[in-house]
């Protein structure tokens, strides 16, 4: 269903002097120059820092000739300190050194929490699957930018190129290649690659079961 449409909505495509006149006739004053939808915080002058909440909950701030949405920025901070925080439950890590902070984004853990929990993967009998789970991640995501590489450079394999030169003219090069040798190349490569995919694939998927029944489905990836 549609929404009621708002006078100030109504009135947009309007004439000038026609609004003029509803506008006189209601008592209304003119509003065109106020922002939509935020007449309430744009009727008060505010102070550059000044921060305030809207009707709907929202934090606002006065910046230099704009105003900013305090709560989104928020949102994004707290995604990013996540992404940059130690998941380790009893993590005492108080500063992390900047391989420290390669390894959280990586595992998601802190030098001193990941080697503890190797410790007791390796405790447990863990390990090895979780090194192959490791292994195997990798190897997926390298074939599947390798598949994309050869996937590019079929489709825009050509057996000449040309230069534009500082004049104006124009070079023609073309390679001494037997052009449809390379392209059945490029499409062997790339069934080759497929097929390295499905089989990794069919690898992590029996390597998730195995750290599921180990009891350790916190290590699986999405
Ligand atoms: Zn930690």
């Amino acid at each position: 269903m549609a929404t009621r449409k708002s006078f100030d909505e109504k009135s947009k495509g309007m004439h000038k002097s026609r609004k003029l006149i509803i506008d006189t006739v209601f008592g209304r004053e003119d509003n065109t120059q106020r922002v939509f939808g935020y007449e309430k915080e744009a009727e008060k002058k505010r102070e550059v820092g000044e921060r305030w909440v809207d009707s709907e909950g929202k934090e606002w701030e006065q910046k230099e000739g704009y105003i900013t949405n305090i709560t989104k920025m928020d949102d994004v901070r707290e995604y990013l300190k996540k992404l940059t925080t130690c998941k380790g439950e009893d993590c005492k890590t108080i500063q992390y050194s900047s391989a420290d902070k390669k390894l959280i984004v990586k595992t998601g853990l802190c030098a001193t929490c990941l080697a503890k929990l190797e410790t007791k993967l390796r405790d447990d009998g863990t390990f090895p699957f979780y090194e192959d789970y490791k292994i195997t991640l990798n190897k997926l995501s390298y074939i599947r930018d390798l598949k994309q590489q050869y996937e590019e450079n079929l489709k825009n394999l050509k057996d000449h190129f040309e230069i534009v030169n500082e004049n104006g003219t124009i070079s023609k090069w073309e390679w001494q290649v037997d052009i449809e040798k390379v392209r059945q190349d490029l499409k062997n490569d790339i069934d080759g690659a497929y097929d390295a995919i499905e089989l990794l694939l069919q690898r992590k998927v029996a390597l998730e079961s195995k750290l599921r029944e180990m009891n350790h489905s916190e290590l699986i990836k999405n």
